[in-house]
C-alpha cells in the first residue's frame, strides 16, 4: 500500500466513526436548566467523571474531554481538561477550560492563589472551589484594582462568581485583608499547614 493510500484509508476511516462518537456522546447527558451543566448519564469513575470508548484511539477517554474536542477545542498533549462549574459529571464545554501544564498550577498553589483537585487520571487541576484564603486574596485583589477578568482567569472562574465577592452576594463573612501581600502570606501559611 501506498503512503497516500494509507492516509485516504485512514481519512476515510476517521470520517466513518466522527458522526457516530458524536451522536453517542449526544445521547448520554442531560441538561440541567439551573445550573447549565450538562450531566453525563453513562459510566463514570469513582469520581464522577464521565468515561466513553473511543473507536478511533482504541480506549475509553474521559467524557469531558472529547466534549472539548467535539466542540472544536484543541487539547494539546500533555495539557488537562478542568471544569469551571467544580462538577466532575458535567460535560457542557462551556463550563470546561484546558489547564494549565501541572507545574504552572503547583506555582500558583506556592503563591497561595489555588489548590489542586485530582480528576482522576492523575491529571491535576485548580479546584474551583474556593477557600477562605483564596476570598480573601480576591477581595485584596478587588480593592486593589485589579478586573474581575484577570482575577476570574487565574482562578478558572465565571465573572458573575468573583462579581458575587465583590458584591457581598457570596463570601459576606469573610473580611478582606488589609493588604493584598497579607492575604498571600496567609494563604501561604495555610497551604504549608496543610491546606492544599
Ligand atoms: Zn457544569
Amino acid at each position: 500500500m501506498t503512503d497516500h493510500a494509507e492516509i485516504s484509508r485512514h481519512a476515510t476511516w476517521t470520517i466513518a466513526r466522527v458522526r457516530p462518537l458524536l451522536e453517542r456522546f449526544t445521547e448520554k447527558y442531560v441538561r440541567i436548566p439551573e445550573s447549565g451543566c450538562w450531566i453525563w448519564i453513562a459510566g463514570t469513575d469513582p469520581k464522577g467523571y464521565g468515561f466513553l470508548y473511543s473507536h478511533q484511539h482504541g480506549k475509553h477517554r474521559a467524557a469531558h474531554r472529547i466534549s472539548l474536542e467535539l466542540h472544536g477545542v484543541t487539547v494539546p498533549d500533555g495539557s488537562f481538561v478542568c471544569h469551571r462549574c467544580d462538577v466532575p459529571s458535567c460535560v457542557n464545554p462551556d463550563h470546561l477550560f484546558v489547564g494549565s501544564p501541572t507545574d504552572n498550577v503547583r506555582d500558583m498553589i506556592a503563591k497561595g492563589r489555588a489548590r489542586l483537585v485530582k480528576n482522576g487520571k492523575g491529571e491535576a487541576c485548580p479546584r474551583a472551589v474556593l477557600s477562605v484564603s483564596d476570598v480573601a486574596i480576591i477581595k485584596a485583589r478587588l480593592a486593589a484594582g485589579h478586573t474581575l477578568k484577570n482575577i476570574g482567569n487565574d482562578y478558572g472562574l465565571h465573572l458573575s462568581t468573583i462579581h458575587h465577592i465583590k458584591t457581598g452576594k457570596s463570601w459576606a463573612d469573610v473580611p478582606a485583608a488589609e493588604t493584598l501581600e497579607l492575604a498571600i502570606a496567609r494563604a501561604a501559611i495555610a497551604v504549608g499547614k496543610g491546606g492544599v
